[in-house]
């Protein structure tokens, strides 16, 4: 055998580990828009419990209709980065109505999320600096962090104290500048992050605080503004990171928000953002309709907090064992990773679209099916999906 035939044996060996050992993932394709029910290729209608359209706004009229605006108007593309000659009017308002949605100076766009945290740790820090990071972060804060010389200290997940330890352990090393870096959200078990303490500590400690806003931007807080507002940090973080393609319209794209400095460095250094292409027309535009929604009234964001409240209620009551907290992810405890693929499997033919989650994704014997609640539910949809649950549920001797 050559060199390249063992090196496409190797990858088929690989291949094969992942599906013995459980762990292969399968695309599940869909032929309509994303929304309360969607249908599957094979020609099943079921009721979506797994998006990240916390405000169903992925398919809402007027987003859509803003983005086809912006294509008539800016074109399908720009064909450039950023500072050759891909800013539009448009790019420039959205980062200025992000900023004022967030609370903050400035904001810089990015393709994704995953390159705005990508981007981030390298430009800002350097050798004789620290970055103390939550041990759950997201892969991409975790990626981002090793692209910097920066020194790295990981806190053991929401431990305030494990935090204080860090931050004392890096100015006894003798860091110059400390950034606490956590996920507002942690998306495997919707835990919100106490920035309220968070902040406090890294005051004390002199230290910058950043977080990553993906599964809070839109609707965490009384105004959607996230999870500072929740805690009441609003206007006191250092450094937010977010995506367009979550709540804020579902399409694709980031942000990084911050003090002007920042961003201004931001721009002149980050390398997804200089060597990258610039956001599409069509998304901003349907980017800003998504801000004039949220910005005219908290309706979106009140359905979902009370879609949250009456699922989280009514499937505790069931008898299914979930993750106390408020945020419209919700975890409902299986332990057993083969029962959690049971209970995934056995929704689907009733007509609930859920997703198993288990090892390595979530620790050993923490199996579970993550359910996400969206404003486009409306209650019928959750009563049906209850019913499937507890059925489901009972048929698999786990209530
Ligand atoms: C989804 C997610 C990202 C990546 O966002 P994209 O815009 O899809 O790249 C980053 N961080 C967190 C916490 C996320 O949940």
């Amino acid at each position: 055998m050559t060199s390249s035939d063992l090196f496409y044996q190797h990858l088929r060996d690989e291949l094969q580990g992942l599906r013995d050992a459980g762990l292969y993932k399968n695309e599940r394709v869909i032929v309509t828009p994303q929304g309360a029910r969607v249908r599957t290729a094979d020609g099943r209608e079921v009721i979506n419990l797994c998006a990240n359209n916390y405000l169903g706004l992925s398919s809402h009229p007027q987003v859509i209709e803003a983005a086809h605006e912006a294509l008539r108007t800016h074109g399908y593309g720009l064909s450039s980065v950023r500072f050759i000659c891909g800013t539009q009017d448009l790019h420039k308002t959205l980062e200025a109505r992000l900023s004022r949605f967030l609370g903050t100076e400035d904001t810089i766009l990015y393709a994704a999320a995953f390159d705005a945290n990508g981007g981030l740790f390298e430009p800002l820090l350097g050798e004789q600096d620290a970055v103390i990071s939550d041990e759950l972060n997201h892969a991409s804060i975790i990626d981002g962090i090793r692209l910097c010389k920066a020194k790295r200290y990981r806190y053991k997940h929401n431990d305030l104290d494990d935090l204080q330890r860090c931050l004392q352990q890096a100015a006894a090393d003798g860091a110059r500048f400390k950034l606490v870096f956590t996920d507002g959200v942690f998306s495997m078990d919707g835990t919100i992050a106490r920035l309220d303490q968070i902040r406090a500590i890294a005051d004390a400690h002199g230290a910058l605080l950043g977080i990553d806003e993906c599964h809070a931007s839109g609707f965490l807080g009384a105004k959607g503004r996230g999870t500072h507002e929740m805690r009441g940090v609003f206007g006191k973080i250092d450094i937010i990171t977010g995506t367009l393609g979550k709540a804020l319209g579902g399409a694709s794209g980031g942000f990084t928000s911050g003090r002007r400095e920042v961003i201004e460095l931001l721009r002149q250094r980050s390398r997804p953002y200089l060597f990258s292409n610039t956001v599409a027309p069509s998304i901003v535009g349907g980017s800003l309709a998504v801000l004039d929604l949220l910005e005219a009234s908290t309706a979106l964001r009140d359905k979902l907090e009370e879609n949250t409240r009456y699922f989280r209620g009514a499937i505790a009551a069931a008898g299914f064992d979930i993750k106390p907290g408020e945020h419209p992810i919700v975890p409902i405890m299986v332990y057993d990773a083969v029962k959690a693929q049971q209970l995934a499997a056995r929704l689907l033919e009733l007509g609930v679209y859920v997703v198993g989650f288990f090892f390595p994704v979530v620790p050993k014997g923490q199996a579970r099916i993550r359910v996400q609640l969206s404003a486009v539910h409306e209650r019928s949809h959750l009563e049906a999906a209850v019913a499937a649950f507890a059925q489901a549920g009972r048929e698999l001797g786990l209530v």
